[in-house]
């Protein structure tokens, strides 16, 4: 099979061939048809994950079909199509046994310390693997998980979110905040997109925000003129925006924190936190539960997967759009 490492940080990322894994009791050979690139890959690149174990493939957004499982695994059988939890979660802790296994002590993340999806097969442990529904397309399935069960699991399970409320997205022209833009839309929102790139407007467009504001600076002031404050906040960028973000939100309002682009902290105002009562919410990948609903929602059609689709051996290609925040939606690698 062929894989693509990370062997040092800082990359470069190396292509190499070796033989096909036999799965141990518990786990499943996947072929890959598709996986997602996701700033998480970019940023273990860079050495921010210190747990990362080199060498590594890199890549946790999984789907694909399965060719080959061990001994002790009753959950899926061969030719099944499967996409993965990016992490397997140890299924007994007291996050995994209450539903929460994103926060799972003892997970394990591919593409980390797991061998990951940029190969044309990868590993994948029974307790991380959700069967899918075959009419759920393969770029869907890619990011069922770590987008768009990630933004179901932070509007719906930690944000409350209900139909008519506002919820305003920043970094909306982005792979997750296109996708959010969609989601909050499926569950009745209105939804106000906000991006700092004028030539991605047209793109935005496509999925239908109530509104759309182009800002390089504090744009609170004029959703708030426009619009009025907000319900919810998916701040997809991080600091750049964050300020702006809970500038717009209303009292009890609340910001899911999912970007985190440029890895910088921001000053926190905690008299308007206080005063308002407003909940800012971190927000690490999704539960088995939001990647069900995720590809619940993919199969009835509620959410579409927008972006480009490249081959997985131009990966490199692939990590420069991120870095130049020229991505447009989410990039699909294909083996
Ligand atoms: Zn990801
Ligand atoms: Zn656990």
């Amino acid at each position: 099979m062929k894989s693509i490492f990370l062997e040092k940080i800082g990359g470069p990322l190396t292509v190499k061939e070796s033989p096909e894994p036999e799965p141990g009791d518990e786990w499943v050979l996947v072929k890959i048809m598709r996986t997602g690139v996701c700033y998480r890959d970019i940023l273990t690149v860079e050495g921010f994950f210190p747990r990362v174990s080199l060498p590594i493939v890199l890549g946790h957004e999984i789907a694909g079909i399965v060719v080959d499982k061990g001994s002790k695994v009753d959950e899926v059988d061969i030719n099944d199509k499967i996409v993965a939890l990016p992490y397997v979660p140890c299924g007994e802790c007291e996050y995994c046994r209450s539903g929460r296994e994103n926060l799972c002590k003892n997970r394990r993340w591919y593409g980390e310390v797991l061998n990951g999806s940029y190969a044309d097969h990868v590993l994948v442990h029974k307790n991380s693997i959700v069967k899918m529904d075959p009419e759920v397309d393969w770029n869907y399935a890619a990011i069922s998980s770590c987008v768009i069960g990630m933004v179901i699991h932070a509007l719906e399970e930690l944000g409350d979110i209900n139909e008519g409320m506002k919820v305003l997205v920043t970094g909306a022209g982005g792979g997750v905040g296109i996708h959010a833009l969609q989601i909050a839309k499926a569950y009745g929102a209105e939804v106000i997109a906000v991006t700092s790139s004028e030539d991605k407007v047209d793109f935005i467009k496509q999925v239908n925000p109530d509104y759309i504001f182009v800002s390089k600076g504090d744009f609170s002031k004029e959703v708030k003129k426009t619009i009025g404050p907000v319900d919810i906040v998916v701040e997809a960028v991080g600091e750049p925006t964050f300020y702006s973000s809970l500038r717009s939100l209303k009292w009890g309002g609340r910001m899911a924190v999912i970007g985190n682009v440029n890895v910088k902290p921001v000053s926190l105002p905690l008299g308007l936190i206080i005063l308002r009562e407003n909940i800012i919410h971190g927000v690490i990948s999704s539960t088995k539960r939001s990647l069900k609903k995720a590809l619940e929602m993919g199969s009835k059609g509620l959410v579409k997967a927008i972006g480009v689709e490249m081959p997985l051996w131009e990966v490199e290609k692939a990590h420069e759009i991120l870095r130049q925040k020229r991505a447009r939606g989410r990039v699909f690698l294909k083996p």
